[in-house]
């Protein structure tokens, strides 16, 4: 019998350790479950990765036990740990942080100081005979039992500090020890009443006459749902259990989900023969069982949904499962109500708009077999499926399947992956493919299907440009003139700004000032609701000031627009219409924005000004006007990829017009009219802008004919963070002699965005020809660096294929 478990904490280090495995736990332990280890005089959570015979040399006599083992089984399987030792390689991240990320939260157990009452407090406490401050955190203590210590100064953090917790502790007033507290989510049980029936041997009383008429009725019904019809119903439940009429028992459920669709039929539509061919393809590719990647090219309405409805059929019917991702801002109700619709409740949530205990609940059910598909966002590329037929990318160009933050790793990516591991079909989906996936489609990778036109025959909307350099004002005569047009004929219309607040930037005209954060290299943008300026990247607020700090000027200006002044505008411009807007200021609340579509959908607005959450996943027959008031915001950002995000956005937003029967109409402002990106969204051109991207990006070099890794140095000092970016310049010029020219190397250099949340930034592009050896290259140039910026508190964030560059 195995002795010795590889366990991989959940932390940020490197390596994974061995543990001894304690004689009670020899039989139960199993590679995949959740153990307690001491790890630096804590304790932590950590994954059992391996099995070992023998403890490594060095090691010997050395090793600590095992805590505690945290789960009755492994809630990874094999294959999902196979998947996450990949994403640890490939992107440079720890493992144990890896499976952290692809777990719900709430299972990441760890120790910490943990405050209790002493005898003696508890006595000064009854007595009264404490002071006002002490008295107010004891009662909390006591109320409590046991508290972590941090959350005691969360609670009061103007009372009390760590150190005169520290001295209470010295008085005899309080314990502090080191202890788990359960922060961790539990499923959620429940009390079920059955009708079981049978001969009434004695006459019932009307309350338990009435009970088990109900029951009888519902057959099973919650113990809570019982309560809420009948007041204090246990005594007569108890006795009617007593005599055989009704059974108790206790199941595990799910807690609410937070997008609740309201339930609509979807009648089952015909396909039209370009959907017959291309699904006729995708079930070749799920019935050889192998690994089988489409992609599909569908313009917007051109049906895509129900392929993915059919291909997911045919997978339920070989009895393996589905994962279907879409863009977090694309989980809308008649998304989830159309999958409702054919698949009833065989279907999990995944998403980070779910509560903990939600999410839990979720991927207990997966986890579980319980459902066969997961719909969500970019982390259900993790839902623990065993035995997977199918992946589904929905708007696979889409920016958010790339997490930004901690593991940044791409949903899009992993789901090629995931798929290949499983021998599974993968399907992307967009009407403008990323350059990578279309290059790969080129290349044979990917078998590329189409769908060339939209539904019913319904045409693609008419596009027009404005030039604004020949316009005055924020809308043009032409938009006016549209949007007047379009509502006297009681349509919708969307107006499209990717740009929220009111004005970009204060500006004093006299002196030259403009308001900066304080915490990041950029401007901060005036909300005239709120009066008050803010930074978009950290969240800092300031209220406006009426002059100009420096030269005491009255005259401050707002240059540059944002949706809330649009808003304005559009209002002022057409008193009697009703105008919405759908911005993150206005959706901040949970459920906000279904409200604001829901308004739209029944008629309430006229015209919905907003960023792009106007562009995605819903789909309005009334809506038959868009506009774009700037097509020009995303195609000046610093970065490779802002001809091709900007191409994609217009394109999408365009797409929304004219859903339904009646053609629509599409006016874009630029003052960029002859560039490629407009020119071929304009004419809904995708492989024409294809042809002149990626013209661009082999002249140049960049993906998808190389691989970048971003280097980005984060720190506290300026200088210091310098001095770090140059060290790291010094190693990968070292190194270049060992790896030669299939590797360049761009910077170090100032990130674009210099300062950050009050942090400073440096950043060192490499690009290499050839993946694996970029990787090569990359772990050198970490290892290497990790001892040299040791305790000088700069740290290093790596970013493997970054989407964006900032
Ligand atoms: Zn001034
Ligand atoms: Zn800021």
């Amino acid at each position: 019998m195995k002795e010795i478990v590889e366990v991989a904490v959940g932390l940020p280090v490197s390596k994974t350790f061995p543990y001894l495995i304690p004689e009670k736990m020899r039989e139960s332990i199993q590679i995949g479950m959740r153990v307690l280890v001491p790890f630096k005089g804590r304790k932590v959570t950590g994954f059992i990765i391996g099995l070992l015979n023998e403890a490594p040399k060095e090691l010997e006599g050395k090793l600590r036990e095992v805590e505690e083992l945290l789960d009755e089984a492994p809630l990874l399987s094999l294959e999902m740990l196979r998947f996450y030792k990949w994403i640890s390689d490939y992107y440079l991240y720890p493992l144990g942080e890896v499976i952290k990320t692809g777990l719900p939260p709430g299972l990441h157990l760890k120790s910490e100081l943990i405050l209790s009452l002493t005898a003696e407090s508890k006595n000064s406490l009854i007595q009264g005979s404490l002071e006002p401050v002490q008295e107010k955190i004891f009662k909390e203590i006591e109320r409590r039992g046991k508290v972590s210590l941090k959350k005691i100064l969360r609670r009061f953090p103007k009372e009390v500090s760590k150190s005169q917790l520290f001295s209470w502790k010295k008085d005899g007033l309080i314990h502090i020890d080191v202890g788990i507290v359960g922060e961790e989510v539990k499923p959620k049980f429940e009390k079920i009443v059955h009708y079981q029936g049978g001969d009434l041997d004695q006459p019932l009383s009307k309350k338990q006459s009435e009970i088990l008429e109900w029951v009888k009725m519902k057959k099973d019904v919650s113990y809570s749902e019982l309560s809420k019809t009948f007041k204090s119903p246990l005594r007569a439940l108890q006795n009617l259990q007593a005599r055989g009429l009704l059974s108790i028992s206790i199941k595990e459920v799910s807690r609410d989900q937070s997008v609740q669709p309201g339930l609509k039929a979807y009648p089952k539509p015909e396909l039209t023969p370009d959907q017959e061919k291309v699904l006729s393809e995708i079930l070749k590719g799920i019935r050889s069982r192998r690994f089988s990647p489409f992609l599909i090219h569908g313009v917007t309405g051109s049906g895509k949904t129900e392929i993915y409805l059919r291909a997911i059929e045919e997978v339920l019917a070989q009895e393996r499962e589905a994962i279907v991702l879409v863009p977090e801002i694309s989980l809308t109700p008649q998304l989830l109500s159309r999958f409702k619709d054919r698949f009833g409740e065989n279907l999990a949530l995944l998403h980070s708009g779910l509560g903990r205990g939600e999410r839990y609940d979720q991927w207990r059910k997966v986890w579980r077999g319980e459902v066969k598909i997961v719909l969500g966002a970019r982390s259900a590329i993790f839902a623990p499926f065993k035995n997977l037929g199918i992946i589904i990318v929905d708007e696979e160009h889409d920016p958010s399947y790339k997490q930004e933050e901690k593991l940044k790793y791409h949903a899009r990516d992993l789901s090629v992956v995931r798929a290949k591991h499983s021998e599974a079909t993968l399907l992307l989906g967009s009407a403008t493919p990323s350059l990578e996936s279309f290059h790969n489609a080129e290349k044979g990778r990917f078998h590329l299907l189409t769908l060339p036109e939209r539904i019913e025959g319904r045409p693609l909307p008419h596009v027009e440009l404005v030039d604004m350099r020949k316009e005055e004002g924020l809308l043009s005569e032409g938009l006016r003139r549209a949007l007047q047009k379009n509502f006297e004929e009681k349509k919708q219309s969307l107006l499209f700004l990717n740009r929220r607040g009111f004005a970009n930037f204060i500006l004093c005209p006299e002196c030259g000032f403009t308001f900066k954060c304080p915490n990041c290299s950029v401007t901060l943008t005036y909300h005239l609701r709120e009066r008050s300026l803010q930074c978009h990247y950290c969240d800092y607020r300031t209220k406006a000031p009426g002059d100009c700090p420096t030269c005491k000027g009255h005259r401050l200006q707002g240059i540059g627009i944002g949706t809330e002044r649009l808003e304005q505008e559009v209002k002022k411009i057409f008193p009697s219409i009703e105008v919405g807007r759908m911005d993150r200021d206005t959706t901040f609340r949970r459920r906000s924005h279904l409200q604001i579509l829901k308004k739209l959908e029944s008629g309430g607005i006229d015209i919905l000004v907003g960023t792009q959450m106007i562009v995605k996943g819903h789909d309005f027959p009334n809506v038959t006007f868009v506009g774009v008031v700037s097509a020009d915001t995303s195609l000046h950002f610093p970065d490779f990829r802002s001809g091709e995000r900007t191409f994609q956005l217009l394109t999408q937003v365009a797409g929304r017009a004219g859903r339904g029967e009646d053609l629509g109409e599409v006016i874009i402002q630029t003052f960029n009219p002859d560039h490629y990106s407009i020119v071929k969204a304009k004419d809904h051109d995708f492989i024409g802008f294809y042809q002149e991207e990626i013209q661009f990006r082999k002249a140049l070099e960049y993906p998808p004919f190389s691989r970048l890794i971003n280097f980005r140095l984060v720190g506290n000092s300026e200088k210091r963070t310098r001095a770090m970016a140059e060290e790291m310049g010094r190693i990968g010029k070292d190194l270049l002699k060992k790896y030669g020219k299939g590797i360049e190397i761009l910077g170090p250099s100032m990130a674009p965005f210099s300062k950050m949340r009050g942090k400073f930034r440096w950043q060192m592009l490499v690009k290499g020809k050839s993946s694996p050896w970029l990787h090569q290259f990359a772990k050198d140039l970490a290892s290497r660096f990790k001892t040299q910026a040791k305790g000088v508190g700069v740290e290093l964030d790596i970013d493997v294929d970054p989407v964006f560059i900032l």
